[in-house]
């Protein structure tokens, strides 16, 4: 994952370096102990329905993250679904 050109080269709060992280949602344990992990990788628009038959919320595009490396300052980015 490399940042796009409307994403700081640098932390705007320190001036460090970012570095890209993966966002997930820890599932519930089964149980043996085992978890179905999520990637947290899109969004949509608040307020957002499930569709009545599929349940899935429309993609309105990706989510990529960033961590700064020294004040850890997370920071989110939307790239938008191309049409
Ligand atoms: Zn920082």
């Amino acid at each position: 994952m490399t940042p796009s050109s409307t994403q700081p080269e640098a932390c705007p709060d320190c001036g460090a370096p970012l570095q890209a992280i993966k966002l997930f949602a820890h599932g519930p344990e089964s149980l043996v102990g085992l978890a179905l992990d999520s990637d947290v990788t899109f969004y949509t628009a608040d307020g957002a329905e499930r569709g009545t038959w599929s349940g899935k919320y429309t993609i309105d595009g990706q989510v990529q993250a960033y961590m700064c490396t020294s004040c850890r300052r997370i920071f989110l980015y939307g790239e938008p679904v191309q049409e």
